[in-house]
């Protein structure tokens, strides 16, 4: 606490919408989850993660993945797989998966080679098993409003403000970013809940215009600094996604120094949305087991019937 907090009474600068102590939460449920699981089915489901090649970025979100899976009782399968596979050779490996019926998730980590279209992996991956929403029936699913699986990164960006109790119905929410993985879905899940949303991408004129109205903003763009104090209206919640490093730092899109004395509460980088990504994909995993355990979906059929649509669908 700092001396002008102890003075006013009052917290300095916005409320941090921190994802750790949320992902906390969300994994010792996930834990006692995957023990109810066990009890009931005889084994703990696994996550199968493939990776084509040595990037070290990924190599090391992958291996925090994978301490995620241990450390509540799911199984953690790596794939490894040389750079220079083809891509019959990487199709193989997700259909080997695919078949396994101990495998409940599979994650293909991105960016693939050069070499490998990721048309490859989209031919194959069972829809039921894609606990990361990478593939169009799952995409297809979010866009109508029905239960699919949801890009982890996404999820995590709407959920770390709905478990912040940041009122979402009715306000005027800003994404910016409209990639399949976090700008798209991020964006269609906050009209789920409500909110009327504007996408902005490289190509949207004026976009401090657009920022100035929200009361939310979701920035997921990859460009420090992109989003500063000056675009934004006064008392706005923001979630930076963005993922940069700068000086040999992390940090976001949003200029935290300057957004700090204009916004309400900011989800930050690091500390924010990172945190909870991983715990909300272990959710995924263990709906995707249940799922599968339970007969909702034909085992490696690839055939994945839509659960009735959500009470909000549209
Ligand atoms: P992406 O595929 O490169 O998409 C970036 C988006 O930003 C595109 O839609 C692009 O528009 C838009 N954009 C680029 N320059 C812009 C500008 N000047 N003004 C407005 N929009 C602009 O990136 P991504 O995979 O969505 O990732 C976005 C960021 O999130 C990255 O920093 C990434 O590292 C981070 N990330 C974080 C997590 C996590 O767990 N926290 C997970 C995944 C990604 P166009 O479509 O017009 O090109």
């Amino acid at each position: 606490m700092t001396v002008q907090e102890i003075v006013s009474g009052e917290p300095a600068g916005p409320r941090l919408l921190r994802g750790g102590p949320i992902a906390a939460e969300v994994r010792e449920a996930v834990a006692a989850d995957v023990v109810a699981f066990r009890e009931v089915h005889g084994f703990s489901p696994a996550l199968a993660v493939v990776i084509v090649g040595r990037d070290a970025p990924s190599t090391v979100y992958l291996h925090k993945i994978l301490d995620g899976c241990r450390s509540v009782g799911i199984v953690d399968r790596l794939v490894e797989l040389p750079e220079d596979s083809g891509p019959a050779r990487v199709a193989a490996a997700i259909t080997g998966l695919n078949d396994d019926p101990t495998v409940a998730g599979i994650i293909v980590q991105m960016p693939l080679p050069p070499a490998i279209p990721l048309r490859t992996v989209i031919d194959v991956l069972d829809p039921a098993k894609d606990i990361d929403g990478i593939h169009p029936l799952n995409a297809g699913l979010l866009a109508l409003g029905y239960e699919g699986f949801l890009p982890a990164t996404a999820h995590a960006a709407v959920e770390i403000l709905k478990r912040s109790g940041i009122e979402l119905e009715g306000r005027r929410a800003v994404v910016i970013g409209r990639s399949n993985i976090v700008g798209k879905p991020a964006a269609l899940l906050l009209l789920r809940e409500h909110a009327t949303v504007t996408i902005c991408h490289s190509r949207t004129v004026d976009l401090a215009r657009q920022v100035r109205d929200a009361e939310i903003v979701i920035v997921a763009v990859g460009r420090p600094g992109l989003i500063t104090g000056e675009m934004l209206r006064p008392g706005a919640v923001v979630v930076d996604v963005g993922i940069n490093v700068r000086d040999g730092r992390i940090v976001g899109d949003v200029d935290a120094a300057s957004a700090a004395s204009v916004v309400s509460a900011i989800a930050p980088v690091p500390g924010g949305v990172g945190p909870l990504t991983n715990a909300i994909l272990l959710t995924h995993l263990m709906r995707a087991a249940r799922n599968q355990a339970e007969g909702r979906v034909a085992l490696g059929s690839r055939s994945m019937a839509p659960t009735p649509p959500m009470e909000s669908a549209r």
